[in-house]
């Protein structure tokens, strides 16, 4: 076996997204020779056609409800509001355009050498990368695969016409009706934006209720909300074909109902994204949920190649991969050792209309795993909509476990609840209690303050 120095890198990245910059980032920062292979764009998923692009289409998306809310307060708007779906489209590209030269930016001026090309791993230390320049072989003492995941798109007759998390940002036209096939983040974060933005939407699932995994009082809330809003929900059925028509497409569900829609998105999960990259060859294969297996310092099946993010077991959440590569540079490029990652407590949010913020525990795995818990919950109108009008309510929850008085979880469904619970994450993260939450004087007049002022149990 070589020595560490007759490599040409001590680390190659495939996959320039967030975990795989961030780690060729902070190991070059070590003093590591690191280099990035990308053969699409830079920031992958989370800033080409994921997290960023859909924040700013759910930006366009709320102000529907801004101008209904703005004539109680004295606003008269002389003619209704018009939706331009070009220049929302065409923003969002120029936004992104300036979000790859920041990746790159920071690449360079980090010492990584980035390649524009495809690569292929050929053994424990080598790669191939293929570019309109030819083949370039190389070797690395530790390879990294960062290439994140891909949309799923099940099978059905007409699952040519769909469309995936990736293709609707750029839709040619705005769909004036639109269906999303799904339950899960992407499917309700979708079906509100395009309701927002003018769509009749529709949205259809194969359970009786979406967000499988998140509480269950927050997906009822939530349903119960989506529905209040305009967007036609669609439970316990599946797309049996879509028909190409004249005017559109023509859906048919398995419990016959049919649908004629502009556009259908196909939103259910991502699978690893390894196609093409050698990996099977190596021995390295994935598992029956479809990740690539690594131990606690990411190693796969051959030690030098390690892998993070979406490609492993875990969230797939951008944070969650960031996190694992400073984890994984810390493991592999400083003397010190650091903390093991803690993937407990992790929150999140869906940035579906309202939104979901939560973070720990749902009420039924508190219960489940606590035996014994208090439920504090308010669901109110917020003051905003005292003179908007508007029927919209907010839901905030605290789970507590009944004999330590530790908060084991906090859920909220309203505006700005990701904003909201990444505070109250801190305080649920540090183990604190339900006394340490009633202590803490609130801020009036917010949403926000139902949080240290809930002093009733609901139920136990
Ligand atoms: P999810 O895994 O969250 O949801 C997939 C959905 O598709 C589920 O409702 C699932 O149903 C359904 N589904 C799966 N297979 C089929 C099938 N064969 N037929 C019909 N329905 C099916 O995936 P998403 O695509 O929504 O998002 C991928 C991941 O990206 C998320 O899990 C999340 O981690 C991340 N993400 C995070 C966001 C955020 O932080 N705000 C935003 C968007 C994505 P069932 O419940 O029955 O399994």
């Amino acid at each position: 076996m070589a020595d560490a120095a007759s490599y040409e890198y001590d680390l190659f990245v495939i996959g320039a997204g967030s975990g795989g910059v961030r780690a060729a980032r902070t190991a070059a920062a070590q003093g590591a020779r690191v280099g990035i292979a990308e053969d699409r764009y830079l920031g992958g998923t989370c800033v080409n056609v994921g997290c960023v692009p859909k924040k700013l289409y759910s930006y366009a998306a709320h102000f529907h409800d801004t101008f209904d809310d703005a004539e109680g307060f004295g606003w008269e708007l002389d003619a209704p509001a018009r939706f331009n779906w070009s220049t929302l489209r065409e923003n969002k590209k120029g936004e992104i355009k300036r979000l790859n030269g920041i990746y790159q930016r920071l690449l360079e001026n980090a010492g990584v050498t980035l390649c524009n090309a495809r690569a292929k791993v050929d053994g424990a230390h080598s790669l191939t990368l293929f570019s309109d320049q030819g083949e370039q072989h190389i070797t690395a003492e530790k390879i990294l695969v960062a290439t994140g995941g891909w949309p799923w798109v099940p099978d059905f007759p007409g699952a040519e016409h769909v469309v995936d998390s990736n293709q609707v940002f750029d839709l040619d036209r705005f769909p004036e009706r639109f269906l999303v096939l799904g339950g899960g983040y992407i499917a309700v974060e979708f079906a509100s934006i395009f309701n927002g933005l003018g769509s009749e939407t529709h949205l259809i699932y194969r359970r009786d209720l979406f967000l499988r995994g998140f509480d269950d009082e927050v997906r009822e809330f939530t349903r119960d909300e989506m529905e209040r809003k305009g967007t036609h929900l669609h439970f316990n059925t599946h797309i049996s074909r879509i028909d190409k028509g004249s005017n559109g497409y023509r859906v048919t569900f398995t419990d016959g109902k049919t649908l004629e829609v502009d556009a259908v998105l196909s939103a259910t999960g991502r699978r690893a994204n390894v196609e093409g990259l050698g990996l099977d060859t190596l021995g390295i294969t994935l598992d029956a949920q479809g990740k690539i297996p690594v131990n606690e310092r990411f190693e796969t099946a051959v030690p030098s190649i390690l892998a993070l993010g979406d490609l492993i077991d875990g969230p797939e959440l951008t944070p969650v991969a960031l996190a694992e590569a400073m984890q994984l540079t810390g493991l592999h490029f400083t003397p010190e050792p650091p903390e093991p990652l803690d993937y407990s407590r992790i929150p999140t949010a869906v940035f579906c209309h309202p939104n979901i913020g939560t973070v720990g525990l749902s009420e039924e795995a508190a219960r489940e795993q606590h035996g014994s818990i208090r439920v504090y919950r308010t669901d109110f109108r917020a003051m905003q909509h005292t003179l908007s009008g508007s029927q919209e309510r907010t839901l905030m929850k605290l789970v507590v476990d009944d004999a330590s008085d530790v908060v084991l979880g906090a859920h909220m469904v309203g505006d700005d609840a990701g904003e909201l619970i990444q505070g109250i994450a801190i305080a649920v993260r540090a183990g604190l209690t339900k006394a340490d939450f009633d202590r803490t004087v609130g801020i009036h007049p917010t949403g926000a303050e139902e949080f240290v002022t809930l002093r009733t149990p609901d139920r136990r």
